[in-house]
C-alpha cells in the first residue's frame, strides 16, 4: 500500500495557494476545506494535526458516523446534495451548509432552526455550468431565489458555492468561475438582509488554483490531500 503523505500534500497546497496569491497580487485569505468522503477518521485526524480546521463531507450519513470521533473538533461543512429529510441530523452541528439549492430545503432548515432559536449559515449552490447532471440554482434564477429566501429569518446566506465543469477545457472552467465572481458582486450591490456573500467556495483538486485566480476564497480539496479515493 502506498502511504500518502498527508502532511506533505497540505504543505504543498498551502505553498501553491500562497504563490498564486502573490503572483496575481491578491491577499491570501483562502480557506482550505479538506474533503473527507471515504477517508477514515485516523487520516482525518492526521490532517487536523497538520493544521486543517475545516472538514467537508458530502453525505449526511457518513458525516454522522464520524462526527463524534474526530478530535480535536474541526468545523464541519456539508458540501453535498442535502435531502430535506436529513436536515434534522445536521442543521445544528455544521458550520456551513454549502448546498442550499431549493426553497423546499430552505423551508425545512428554517423550521428546524426556528425551533432551536438558532441561525443556520449557508452557501447557495449555483449550477454555473448549467449541466443537467448537477444540483444547484441556475445562474438566471439566482436573484429570484435570493429574493424568496428573504422570508426565512433563521437562515443566513454567507456566500456562493459551485462545482466546476468536469472538463479539460480550462477556458470554459475559468469563464464559469469568473461569472460566479461577477454574480456575487452583483448580488452584494443589491444589499439584501441576511445576505452577506463573503464566501466564494469554488475549486477542487484539479482546478483550485484557477478558481483562486478568479476570486475564490474557499477551496474544497479531497484527492489532493488524501490521495485517490477507492470508489
Ligand atoms: C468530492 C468533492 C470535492 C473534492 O473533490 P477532489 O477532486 O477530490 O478534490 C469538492 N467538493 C464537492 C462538493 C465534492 O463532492
Amino acid at each position: 500500500m502506498i502511504k500518502i503523505g498527508i502532511n506533505e500534500n497540505i504543505q504543498k497546497i498551502r505553498e501553491d495557494i500562497e504563490n498564486t496569491c502573490i503572483r496575481i497580487g491578491r491577499k491570501n485569505d483562502v480557506k482550505i476545506v479538506a474533503v473527507t468522503k471515504n477517508v477514515t477518521v485516523d487520516r482525518i485526524i492526521e490532517a487536523i494535526n497538520c493544521g486543517i480546521k475545516d472538514i467537508g463531507e458530502n453525505r449526511v450519513q457518513e458525516l454522522m458516523s464520524k462526527i463524534d470521533l474526530i478530535k480535536p473538533k474541526p468545523k464541519f461543512h456539508l458540501i453535498g446534495h442535502l435531502q430535506t429529510n436529513k436536515v434534522k441530523y445536521i442543521f445544528d452541528k455544521v458550520e456551513l451548509i454549502q448546498s442550499l439549492d431549493r426553497i423546499e430545503l430552505a423551508n425545512e432548515i428554517e423550521k428546524r432552526a426556528k425551533s432551536r432559536n438558532i441561525i443556520v449559515n449557508t452557501l447557495i449552490e449555483v449550477n454555473i455550468s448549467n449541466e443537467d447532471s448537477k444540483f444547484g440554482v441556475k445562474e438566471d434564477e439566482l436573484l429570484n431565489f435570493i429574493e424568496e429566501l428573504q422570508r426565512f429569518d433563521h437562515i443566513q446566506i454567507n456566500g456562493l458555492m459551485t462545482i466546476g465543469s468536469n472538463t479539460k477545457d480550462t477556458k470554459k472552467v475559468r469563464s464559469d468561475f469568473r461569472r460566479m465572481y461577477l454574480l456575487r458582486e452583483k448580488i452584494m450591490s443589491e444589499k439584501y438582509d441576511r445576505v452577506n456573500l463573503d464566501i466564494l467556495s469554488m475549486g477542487m483538486t484539479n482546478d483550485y488554483l484557477l478558481a483562486i485566480e478568479e476570486g475564490s476564497n474557499m477551496v474544497r480539496i479531497g484527492t489532493g490531500i488524501f490521495g485517490k479515493r477507492n470508489n
